[in-house]
């Protein structure tokens, strides 16, 4: 039997991939979204078990012990994210590809362990400039996380290179076009 596939899309911050990704879900009913646990704050919009499974920094260490992740980052101070082993167990047994939104770190790990049977996609914004502008518009931070958003976003930035797809987000509706367009290939092809 051929090994399950996988799609990962990586980028920074505020360069439209969670966009991105809402988007492949809407318009290809094979996949399915790996929800992340992660210990920062659930804001107003999101949905616990939908966007993230929200639990505590002592419950996150403790699956750590527990072995239960297949990659987990410290992604800020007390900010840690991380992809559940059975998470992606229960996408694959509903015969669903899993699509992951997680950060560039932790996408490098999923792309050693999975290598052929993943697409990987970096999604960056034009300008580090324009990233700033859409992480500053997007008002759901504080100055202080705007402005540790905005410099790992730039050490982000030149992980891309490492990526073997890139989508460069100039307009929204392009780069989800693009997107849609790896994504039905690779679906297609193998
Ligand atoms: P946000 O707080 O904006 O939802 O996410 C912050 C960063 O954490 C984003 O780059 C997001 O992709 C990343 N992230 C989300 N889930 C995971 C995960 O399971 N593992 C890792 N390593 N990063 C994640």
């Amino acid at each position: 039997m051929s090994q399950p596939r996988l799609i990962l899309f990586c980028g920074p911050s505020g360069s439209g991939k969670t966009t991105i990704v809402k988007y492949l879900l809407e318009h290809i009913p094979q996949l399915s979204f790996s929800v992340s646990a992660t210990t920062r704050k659930q804001r107003p919009n999101e949905i616990d078990g939908r966007d993230y499974y929200f639990i505590s920094v002592d419950e996150f260490k403790k699956r750590i012990e527990h072995d239960a992740f297949l990659e987990w980052e410290q992604v800020y101070e007390n900010g840690f994210y991380g992809t559940l082993k059975t998470e992606v167990d229960r996408i694959n047994s509903l015969g669903k590809v899993p699509l992951f939104d997680v950060d560039v770190e932790g996408g490098m790990h999923i792309k050693e362990k999975y290598g052929a049977n993943l697409l990987d996609v970096f999604v960056r914004p034009p300008s580090p400039d324009d990233l700033r502008k859409r992480l500053v518009a997007r008002a759901t931070e504080t100055p202080e996380s705007l402005e540790r958003r905005i410099g790992k976003a730039a050490l982000e930035l030149e992980y891309g290179p490492q990526f073997t797809h890139t989508i460069v987000n100039t307009t929204i509706e392009q780069a989800c076009k693009d997107a849609f367009d790896l994504v039905q290939r690779f679906l297609s092809t193998k």
